[in-house]
């Protein structure tokens, strides 16, 4: 036997973290547990269906379960189907890789309003996330709140016009949604000065693609910063961009203070510009963009001790914590790969402190796994999703973890 490690999640951090312990210690036992019966977290789920070149990473991870022996327990929601605690008496170290899935609110009145709604909920619903809420119903004029990365995402996804979308993979429901949504102006909105906005200068050069609109930027304001410097020049480049109807309006330096509503839905969002000055955008639909939290099963609050612990992912001995959900909703996935490095060499050298302490069962402690999703499992759902896609897409997700567990278990051969 040789020394075990479950990894909760399959997202980019928890794919390599496995990658580097694997390469330093092949013999290690290296399990990554996912709530879904599908891997890689975000990189299925949050990546923009159009930016497939960013999801080509996946290919990379795939040695991780093809090559290094890596082992994927899929379908099994940790704190709900297995306890924390459950883990921790079974394997000799466990690694909370969990990302971070709630939205984040913004805490000023009006956010009840129907037409209100974050961006967390928008992408899953969007890339046919299997626990996703149903398509909101957006309305012609949108104002999105946020400067990141993600906030162009959606800006540059609901900007585009069907044709705009061939070779992604946005599924045929999304798809008529976007065709279908009737949207003629948004407003893009940073707190933050324009030269402080958080987006890569790349995304916003991409946006000088697009066919079918015209783009605004309102008060970029200068910086000394070069960094800062940077992102206005990218900024003052669009601007005056002129290839269609759909009006786009980049504004900084606002501060959301109220939604108002009419009938119970959202009609105007009202912000304090740098003056005091109250600014007031019409919308029928407001989408926060302003970064992530924990939800759900995993209280992270909780188990995460000081800041020099946090800092080096360690939560408790044989506990350990890596990728968003360590550092909170910042950076890319390469990102993540610098850190997960970091900590396998922390966890390697914990388990070489062990010496010849009883090695623990792994994931023979749970008998009940036999129908998780394994990584075979995965591949049939995966094979399925590509086999027979439409010329302009080059995957058709399938959304329901019934018809995913169905294809993974193949249920109806066991049947026949
Ligand atoms: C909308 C969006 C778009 C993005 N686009 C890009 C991009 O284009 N390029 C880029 O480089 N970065 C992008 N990022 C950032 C990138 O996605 C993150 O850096 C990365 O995904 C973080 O990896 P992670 O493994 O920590 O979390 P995640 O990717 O969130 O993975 C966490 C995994 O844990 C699982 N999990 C959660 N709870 C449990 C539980 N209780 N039990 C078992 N499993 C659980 C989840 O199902 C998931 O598979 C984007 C982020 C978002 C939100």
């Amino acid at each position: 036997m040789s020394r075990s490690v479950a990894i909760i999640g399959s997202g980019p951090s928890g794919c390599y973290l496995a990658q580097a312990l694997l390469k330093a210690a092949p013999d290690l036992r290296v399990d990554l547990v996912d709530r879904l019966p599908v891997p890689y977290g975000l990189v299925r789920y949050g990546v923009a269906a159009d930016h497939q070149g960013t999801k080509g990473v996946i290919r990379q991870f795939e040695r991780l379960f093809e090559r290094q022996g890596a082992c994927f327990v899929g379908n099994v929601a940790v704190g709900k189907d297995v306890s924390l605690d459950d883990l921790r008496e079974a394997y000799d170290a466990v690694v909370l890789a969990a990302g971070l899935s709630g939205d984040r609110s913004l805490g000023i009145p009006g956010e009840e309003l129907q037409g209100v709604c974050r961006a967390g909920r928008l992408t899953r619903a969007l890339y046919e996330h299997p626990d996703a809420e149903p398509l909101p119903t957006l309305g012609d004029r949108i104002v999105i709140m946020g400067n990141g990365n993600v906030a162009v995402d959606i800006l540059r996804l609901l900007a585009k016009s069907p044709d705009e979308l061939a070779g992604s993979d946005l599924g045929p429901g999304p798809s008529a949604w976007l065709a279908g949504s009737g949207i003629e102006e948004i407003d893009i909105v940073g707190r933050s000065p324009a030269a402080e906005a958080k987006f890569d200068a790349v995304m916003i050069k991409e946006l000088a693609k697009l066919e079918g609109v015209t783009i605004n930027v309102v008060d970029a304001g200068t910086s000394d910063d070069p960094e800062g410097a940077r992102k206005i020049a990218v900024l003052e480049a669009l601007h005056g961009h002129a290839a269609g109807p759909r009006r786009i309006t980049f504004r900084f330096g606002l501060t959301p203070v109220e939604l108002v509503g009419e009938g119970g839905r959202v009609r105007e969002a009202r912000f304090r510009d740098a003056g005091g000055r109250t600014i007031a955008l019409p919308c029928n639909a407001f989408i926060t963009a302003i970064g992530f939290e924990t939800e759900g099963l995993l209280p992270r609050g909780e188990l995460i001790g000081s800041a020099a612990d946090r800092e080096a992912g360690v939560l408790a001995p044989g506990l350990y914590a890596t990728g968003w959900f360590r550092r909170g909703p910042r950076g890319t996935i390469p990102d993540n790969r610098a850190d997960a490095q970091l900590l396998a060499a922390r966890v390697l050298a914990d388990l070489e402190a062990m010496g010849t302490a009883l090695e623990r069962p792994g994931r023979a402690a749970f008998p009940q796994w036999a129908a998780a999703v394994c990584y075979d499992g995965w591949k049939r759902i995966d094979a399925a999703e590509t086999a027979s896609t439409p010329e302009d897409r080059c995957r058709v997700k399938i959304v329901s973890r019934e018809t995913m567990l169905e294809l993974a278990l193949q249920r109806e051969e066991a049947n026949r």
